[in-house]
């Protein structure tokens, strides 16, 4: 994305964002409350619009764009969000096969055995007759980690993915991305607080303050030797 402005009424969220992220890579964004990380992701899942500037993914345009341009960035990207927004009225795997089979026309069997496959990856094959308020958080989590994959996205963005789950819980789902993270060569983009899997997942850490990226290097220079005065109140303030 390029010189991204993102206003809520006079508030100016995103201040002439650049940033470009390579095919492949694993970038976390940290910083303060408010600094406007979400905000990207959202932009990226065209859940908000810019006010100014552009953003392309793998080269194809998604704002300004077309419809159909916008209808063929959005197969490439997957969201993980922090309350799970799994459909309470399906079971597990339906809600895994359901844009599988609607969005890429997939049928339902291939559909379903990929499904299965991905539960048997997060660890959930015995669930996939169950509804969502029948699993915990973390379960939940991991159904939604599982959803986001099937549609094979080259893009996967989570959004603060363990911040509703409780203690207990959060180490499961954060392994279980961190293999992902290894094993595939999926592009995230990963808004977190939680530094060690910041540090651990990383390529490259960017750091936010009042909307603009103040700092950015791989995870051992930001966390051991950060530059700015506002990373390192930041990181005495989380670490
Ligand atoms: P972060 O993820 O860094 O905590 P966000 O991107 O969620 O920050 O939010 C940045 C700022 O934008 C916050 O001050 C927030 O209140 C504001 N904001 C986000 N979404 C909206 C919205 N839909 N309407 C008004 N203000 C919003």
């Amino acid at each position: 994305m390029a010189g991204v402005t993102k206003r809520f009424g006079e508030h100016t969220v995103l201040d002439g964002l650049d940033l470009s992220v390579r095919t492949g890579r694993h970038v976390t964004l940290i910083g303060p409350s408010g600094s406007g990380k979400t905000t990207i992701l959202r932009l990226l899942m065209t859940l908000a619009e810019p006010d100014e500037g552009t953003i392309t993914v793998d080269g194809q345009r998604l704002f300004p764009a077309t419809e159909k341009e916008v209808r063929e960035v959005r197969k490439k990207i997957g969201m993980v969000f922090q309350q799970f927004n799994l459909f309470p009225n399906m079971t597990v795997l339906r809600n895994i096969t359901e844009a599988p089979v609607t969005v890429l026309g997939l049928d339902r069997d291939e559909a379903e055995a990929r499904a299965r496959e991905l539960l048997e990856l997060v660890g959930l094959g015995d669930k996939c007759g169950m509804r969502p308020s029948q699993l915990s958080g973390g379960q939940q989590q991991r159904v939604a980690i599982a959803r986001a994959l099937a549609m094979r996205p080259q893009v996967l963005l989570l959004d603060e993915v363990t911040s509703a789950l409780d203690p207990e819980l959060v180490a499961g789902v954060l392994d279980l991305l961190r293999d992902i993270a290894r094993s595939t060569d999926i592009t995230i983009l990963a808004v977190t607080h939680e530094m060690n899997f910041a540090r651990d997942i990383s390529d490259q850490v960017l750091m936010f303050d009042a909307g603009r990226i103040i700092e950015a290097g791989p995870p051992e220079k930001i966390f051991s030797a950060p530059e700015h005065d506002r990373t390192r109140e930041f990181l005495g303030a989380v670490l």
